[in-house]
């Protein structure tokens, strides 16, 4: 995690470098809101820390900028008495704020709890069961950390499965899906390609995450019932 703290009364700003990098984020620091405001928007951060009261451009300056730009999550350093309620942090575009003095550890859970929320708003690329991922995005599928090589049609199909995770899909459905076409449901074709892609899949594992439901099609669960 890249975290960048803007902050010009050194003592803060090193106590907070410390903490977070034993934490093990890696740490870039400024000293007043211009150059803050410079590393911002030029290099790519998980979340910022801002003191309000800056040199040469003030928290509140740097964060209109900012957000006439980027998303980044920013947790707010105010003095006490400066900012008059949680909707005026938000009314200026910070994310949450800590009112100094302020302990380490109060410091780095809203930081964590930022980062979370961020992560939530993001939209999954990964979907997953069990040990098994698969990248919607680079296309790559993993099980319990190992790379899976599927052809492409088998990894439509798993796509497919993993998207309907614990719901019965049936065989028209599937093949409809994957072969976006209708033919005879009495082909064995959808069963050749699952037999090829369990063996993939699940053989080397004692959690097996594709069944056949019988007369019906096929589930994809990682869920006990
Ligand atoms: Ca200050």
């Amino acid at each position: 995690m890249r975290l960048l703290i803007v902050e010009d009364e050194i003592k803060v700003s090193q106590f907070l470098q410390k903490g977070f990098e034993e934490e093990l984020f890696s740490v870039d620091t400024a000293q007043d809101g211009e150059q803050g405001l410079f590393l911002a928007m030029t290099e790519s951060y998980d979340v910022i820390i801002l003191d309000l009261m800056l040199p040469k451009m003030n928290g509140v300056e740097v964060l209109k900028e900012l957000r006439k730009e980027k998303s980044t999550p920013v947790l707010v350093l105010t003095a006490k008495g400066q900012l008059e309620s949680k909707v005026e942090v938000l009314n200026i575009g910070a994310d949450d704020y800590l009112t100094k003095p302020f302990a380490l550890a109060e410091c780095i859970a809203r930081v964590r709890s930022l980062l979370r929320r961020a992560q939530m708003d993001k939209p999954s690329n990964v979907l997953g069961a069990d040990t098994l991922e698969l990248d919607q995005i680079q296309h790559i599928v993993k099980r319990g950390g190992t790379v899976i090589d599927l052809t492409v049609k088998e990894f439509k199909l798993l796509e497919y499965l993993l998207r309907n995770k614990n719901t019965v899909l049936t065989r028209s459905a599937i093949i409809e899906h994957i072969w976006e076409i209708t033919f005879d449901t009495g082909t064995n074709v959808l069963d050749v390609y699952m037999t090829r892609l369990r063996k993939k899949v699940d053989d080397d594992f004692d959690v097996k995450l594709i069944h056949t439901i019988r007369g019906v099609g096929y589930i994809l669960k990682d869920e006990e019932e």
